[in-house]
C-alpha cells in the first residue's frame, strides 16, 4: 500500500505511449514539491475492471482515462459529475477511500482555451467537425455557454445522435460546409494529426469570409494545416495544446486540491506559445 501523502496517479488507455500527460503531471508534482508519480498504463479493454481494482488496492489517488475506455468507465464509478453525466464519458477519476468519482475535464479545458482567446460564445454560431468523444465534450461546453451549434461528421448517424442529445443542428455529410455562416469553427476530428500533417478537414473559400475563430483539438503538430490556412486568412486560431494543458490542470486540481502549476506543465510539454495566436 502506498503512503497517503504520496500521489500515485496514472493514465489508463490503449495506446498510451504517445501521451504527454506523464510529462505534464510529473512536472506539476515536482513543481509543488509533492511526492508521487504519474504513470502511463497500457490497458486493453478486457483488463479494465481488474486494473481499476488493482489501482485502488495499491493506493492510487486518481487516474486519467483515455481511448478506448472513456465510456466504459462510466458504470464503474460510484459518482459522476454533472458534466461527465451529460457528456456520457469520463476522462478523470478521483479515488477517495476506495470510492471513485468520475469527471470530464475536456469540456472545461476546451472552454478555457476559448475564454483565454477572448471569444464570447453567447449567441454565436459554431460549427463542430466530428462526433466522437472529444466532440461530445465540445458540443456540451458550447451549448452550455449559449452558442448555436451545428455538427458535421463523416458518419452521419453519429452527428445525428450528438445533435439530438444536445439540441444542436446537424449538417448532412455530403452537404457543402458554408463556413462563412459561422463565427467559430472547431475541428474535433483526428484529421491533420501527425503524421498526416498535410491533411485538413476542410478548406476555406477565398471568395467568402472565414470564421472569426478557428480551434483545432489536434495538438500534434502544434499548428495544423487547418490553423495555418485560417491564420493566413486573418482568423484567430487556437491549437489543441491549450485544451490538453487545461484539462490536465483541472484533473490535477481534482486529485490534489491544489491549483495546477501551469507554467511548469506548459514547459514540460514543450509549449512555448501562449494560448492563442
Ligand atoms: P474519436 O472518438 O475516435 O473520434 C474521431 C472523430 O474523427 C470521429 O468524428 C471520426 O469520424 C473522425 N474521423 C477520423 N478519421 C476521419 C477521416 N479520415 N475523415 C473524416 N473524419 C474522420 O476520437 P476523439 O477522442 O473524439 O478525438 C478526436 C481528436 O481530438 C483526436 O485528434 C484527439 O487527439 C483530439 N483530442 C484532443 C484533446 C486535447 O486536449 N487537445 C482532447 C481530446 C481529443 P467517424 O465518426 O465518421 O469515424
Amino acid at each position: 500500500m502506498t503512503s497517503t501523502n504520496s500521489y500515485q496517479l496514472a493514465l489508463i488507455g490503449d495506446p498510451v505511449a504517445h501521451s504527454l500527460s506523464p510529462r505534464m503531471h510529473n512536472a506539476a508534482l515536482r513543481a509543488l514539491g509533492l511526492a508521487g508519480e504519474y504513470r502511463a498504463l497500457a490497458v486493453p479493454p478486457h483488463q479494465l475492471d481488474a486494473t481499476l481494482c488493482r489501482l485502488i488496492a495499491s493506493g492510487y489517488r486518481g487516474f486519467n482515462v483515455t481511448l478506448p475506455h472513456k465510456q466504459a468507465v462510466v458504470p464503474m464509478v460510484h459518482e459522476l459529475s454533472a458534466a461527465a453525466r451529460s457528456i456520457g464519458a469520463v476522462n478523470t477519476v478521483v479515488v477517495d477511500n476506495a470510492r471513485l468519482s468520475g469527471h470530464n475535464t475536456d469540456a472545461l479545458g476546451f472552454m478555457r482555451g476559448l475564454t483565454q482567446a477572448g471569444f464570447q460564445c453567447a449567441g454565436k454560431r459554431a460549427l463542430v467537425l466530428g462526433a466522437g468523444g472529444a466532440a461530445r465534450a465540445v458540443v456540451f461546453a458550447l451549448t452550455q455557454a449559449g452558442a448555436r451549434v451545428s455538427i458535421w461528421n463523416r458518419t452521419g448517424e453519429r452527428a445525428e445522435r450528438l445533435a439530438r442529445d444536445f439540441h444542436a443542428q446537424r449538417v448532412q455529410p455530403d452537404e457543402p460546409l458554408r463556413l462563412h455562416e459561422y463565427d467559430l469553427l472547431v475541428n474535433a476530428t483526428s484529421i491533420g494529426m501527425s503524421p498526416q500533417n498535410e491533411q485538413s478537414p476542410t478548406s476555406f473559400d477565398e471568395h467568402a469570409s472565414t470564421p472569426a475563430c478557428v480551434y483545432d483539438l489536434v495538438y500534434s503538430p502544434r499548428e495544423t494545416k487547418l490553423l495555418r490556412e485560417a491564420r493566413a486568412r486573418g482568423a484567430q486560431t487556437i491549437g489543441g495544446i491549450e485544451m490538453l494543458l487545461q484539462q490536465g490542470a483541472e484533473a490535477f486540481r481534482l486529485w490534489t486540491g491544489r491549483d495546477a502549476p501551469l507554467d511548469a506543465m506548459r514547459e514540460a510539454i514543450g509549449d512555448d506559445s501562449c494560448c492563442a495566436s
